[in-house]
């Protein structure tokens, strides 16, 4: 309620139709996609457990993630969590819902609102949770870092991307300790903002692997669409 009525207060405008009021107005809002599907990058890289996505990394949906990331638009975690639940739900769908799951949040690598001590694909994660804990016993657990500065990806293909950020992610044996505790089984995913490459996606999974962690799948909030011959678009991920 505060974000919405911070919103009114500095006169913003809907990111999907501009018309001035919330930053996300109701139609826009129930324009959004609700049901997931499988996002499988092209090409993809060896050995990605199931992907999925709710919407296409366009339009309203890329405008609430960048200004989410890149410009203090907290408020719209809450819209982005909806995305990223739908997604996380049919992921799950075919498990037995008495395990609980285990959200993993891709280590967020920059944007304004790391600097500022907001993790932004955290927030998200979390709004995601708390929108599937009615049906299910959901967790999250930060057990990724990132080591030090990874480049940006924008701008770099598949195969740089790749290359950019494998052996990039590490799980801190405290944190892995505390999960295991806490839950002792669980069905894990990986969760993230955009798929692109799955580049992130995939080093996030090796980086689980590597202590043992077995993710089921991949949640997104949105995928890009890959056009076939015109090279990678300015895209992040
Ligand atoms: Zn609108």
């Amino acid at each position: 309620m505060i974000d919405e009525a911070l919103d009114l207060f500095l006169g913003s405008s809907c990111v999907g139709c501009s018309r001035p009021g919330r930053m996300l107005c109701a139609r826009c809002r129930g324009e959004l996609p609700s049901r997931a599907e499988q996002a499988w990058p092209t090409p993809t890289p060896e050995g990605l457990v199931t992907p999925w996505a709710t919407a296409s990394y366009d339009g309203a949906v890329r405008e609430l993630v960048v200004g989410h990331k890149d410009r203090g638009q907290w408020s719209h975690r809450r819209a982005l969590g909806g995305l990223l639940a739908a997604a996380v739900g049919a992921a799950a769908a075919d498990l037995d819902p008495a395990v609980p799951l285990l959200l993993v949040p891709a280590p967020s690598r920059r944007g304004a609102g790391r600097r500022r001590g907001y993790e932004p694909t955290a927030a998200i994660v979390g709004a995601a949770a708390r929108l599937l804990r009615t049906g299910r016993p959901v967790g999250v657990a930060d057990l990724l870092l990132s080591r030090g500065p990874v480049e940006d990806q924008a701008g770099l293909g598949a195969q740089q991307r790749g290359d950019n950020v494998r052996g990039s992610m590490h799980c801190p044996s405290p944190a892995l300790a505390r999960v295991r505790r806490r839950w002792p089984v669980a069905h894990l995913l990986v969760c993230d903002d955009v798929l692109t490459t799955g580049a992130t996606a995939r080093e996030a999974q090796r980086a689980l692997e590597a202590v043992g962690l077995a993710p089921v799948a991949i949640a997104a909030v949105a995928a890009t669409r890959r056009r076939v011959g015109l090279g990678p678009g300015p895209l992040r991920g």
